[in-house]
């Protein structure tokens, strides 16, 4: 099963995602926490994207869709994934069409969590897990990336009929339980 967890930033995407990927046994894929660690570790990948990061603006296609080929290449996807953060761009979502048809995959779901904006930025500055980029400033730029850049993803999946959209407010269960509906 191969799934798409869709979001603003502060929607909860990786909360669920580890929920899912422990209920179904799925690997999750994000690759903000990649980014994040290849920071912390100082890799040459790190290097390259942490002003990016720090700025809250999305880092170049090209070398997302390098890192998740080289990553959905590994056996450990064989049965299927959870992508969380990716695709960001439309670029990014037709790339990893070619690469799903190449394979003879495809996405299952494409599930969107939808948050009140004023909600999104209050649980970002709340969250207090020591990011970067979880600054006022930061996030409206994020906010806006996500407007500009990102919402077009899904009318990309609206077009192929696969986008779910769940109430992405509520306690971390009752979401989990919408999403466990969902994906039956
Ligand atoms: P996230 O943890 O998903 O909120 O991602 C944190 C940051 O990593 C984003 O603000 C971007 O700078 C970068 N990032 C993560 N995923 C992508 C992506 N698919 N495309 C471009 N940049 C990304």
């Amino acid at each position: 099963m191969n799934i798409i967890l869709f979001g603003p930033p502060g929607a909860g995407k990786g909360t669920q995602a580890e929920k899912i990927a422990n209920h179904y046994n799925l690997p999750h894929l994000s690759t903000g926490n990649i980014f994040r660690e290849s920071i912390k570790n100082e890799t040459s990948l790190g290097k390259k994207v942490k002003a990016i990061l720090d700025a809250g603006n999305l880092v170049p296609d090209e070398t997302v869709v390098d890192l998740v080929a080289s990553e959905l290449y590994k056996s450990e996807y064989n049965e299927g994934v959870i992508l969380d953060g990716f695709p960001r761009t439309v670029a990014q979502a037709e790339s990893l069409d070619d690469y799903l048809e190449e394979n003879g995959k495809k996405i299952d779901f494409f599930i969107t969590l939808s948050v009140p904006e004023e909600e999104l930025v209050n649980r970002i500055l709340s969250r207090g897990e020591g990011r970067s980029d979880d600054t006022p400033e930061k996030v409206k730029t994020r906010l806006q990336v996500y407007r500009n850049e990102t919402e077009p993803v899904m009318n990309h999946y609206k077009a192929q009929g696969a986008v779910k959209e769940i109430n992405g407010v509520g306690s971390i269960e009752e979401i989990f339980g919408r999403i466990k509906d969902t994906l039956g």
